[in-house]
């Protein structure tokens, strides 16, 4: 029932995980990365999410593929809102 998504959260939210891909590849400057895992350690979505990347990152990496391509990283996106709009009732 509650149809309300927070926008703020999901603004902040969105700009963790533009940099969980940069994060990965270790460009990140220091004080941005524990920033990510400050914000990682508060909020499972976002956590969910750089699981997912990570995993996906590590599966391209093994297919000696150095970037994620933009297309799956929007789609990763979707599915875990598509999660989160399921497990919230
Ligand atoms: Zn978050």
């Amino acid at each position: 029932m509650p149809k309300i998504i927070s926008k703020k959260a999901d603004h902040h939210c969105r700009r963790m995980t533009a940099a969980f891909s940069e994060y990965l590849d270790k460009d990140l400057r220091k004080q941005l990365c524990r920033k990510l895992e400050i914000h990682l350690t508060g909020c499972s979505d976002c956590r969910m999410y750089f699981d997912t990347l990570k995993r996906t990152v590590t599966l391209y990496r093994s297919l000696e593929q150095e970037t994620l391509p933009k297309d799956t990283e929007k789609r990763l996106f979707a599915t875990i809102k598509l999660a989160r709009s399921k497990g919230k009732k």
